[in-house]
């Protein structure tokens, strides 16, 4: 058991912690851009035979940039890059075409091409601890919960080894016992995800916490009866918009645990 401390501040005991990925650990935002980016260059690409109107590939521009949430600051946190899945993200994709007139088949069939084309692409040039550093004060914090002997897991809608290749980028295999990707049935933002990842770590939701840096990871996390939720501020250039937390995170260098050895008694059992 060990106490979280928010600003000098206790606001909880807790035997384990569930991050986010994207925004919350990493500091994601160029690599999630540059992907973003990438998918709309090969649908203007492809879009009508590759032979779009000048006047098409702008809205077909506009409409992409507004399904990801990309705008003049960057990405908006709480947009499709930033939160969801690969597979939400092509559904999105696939929904813009609709609007420029695509039947669905033809729709899926572009979006699957595009985000193949991406994916061979990055495979040629995969992301490094470079491309998508841990944000300040991870690290410490990090090796501070480890010394405390809290049990720390990722939940994130990246792909499993989206998630390894990130924690392996950054020597955070030792930090971090399990993981729960959008491979894992079922993905978050359902309550049930984070249930099972605690039951990964042989621990209850009410005795862990849960960072994360969007309404639906805070939601999701109240839902499945998380101990504390905390929202983490710092992750993107525009601060996300939330109001499901707990408890706000501006720096990572707010949060410190102190070792506790006592349990409180409305503690059960997984
Ligand atoms: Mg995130």
């Amino acid at each position: 058991m060990a106490q979280l401390l928010l600003r000098e501040i206790p606001i909880g005991a807790i035997q384990g912690v569930l991050f986010d990925k994207d925004g919350t650990l990493s500091h994601s935002e160029p690599h999630l851009l540059n992907l973003a980016k990438g998918r709309i260059e090969q649908a203007v690409q492809r879009f009508h035979g590759g032979h779009p109107k000048g006047s098409e590939i702008s809205r077909l521009k506009s409409l992409l940039c507004d399904a990801y949430g990309l705008n003049s600051q960057g990405i908006h946190p709480g947009g499709t890059i930033a939160v969801a899945s690969r597979h939400h993200n092509l559904i999105s994709t696939a929904t813009v075409f609709c609007l420029l007139g695509e039947s669905w088949p033809q729709a899926l069939a572009l979006a699957d091409e595009i985000f193949a084309a991406v994916d061979a692409r990055q495979d040629q040039a995969p992301s490094t601890a470079e491309t998508r550093p841990l944000l300040p004060g991870v690290i410490s914090l990090l090796q501070s919960l480890r010394t405390a002997g809290v049990i720390c897991a990722v939940i994130s809608n990246d792909t499993s080894s989206g998630i390894k290749s990130f924690l392996s980028q950054n020597n955070l295999h030792d930090s971090i016992t399990e993981i729960w990707s959008a491979e894992h049935q079922p993905a978050k933002p359902n309550p049930d995800a984070v249930k099972a990842l605690c039951k990964l770590i042989k621990l209850a939701p009410a005795q862990c916490a849960l960072i994360g840096d969007a309404d639906s990871d805070l939601q999701m996390a109240r839902q499945a009866g998380i101990g504390i939720s905390l929202g983490f501020m710092a992750g993107w250039n525009q601060p996300p918009i939330l109001t499901a937390h707990q408890h706000l995170i501006h720096h990572w260098d707010d949060l410190t645990v102190r070792a506790d050895t006592k349990i409180p008694h409305n503690f059960s059992s997984p």
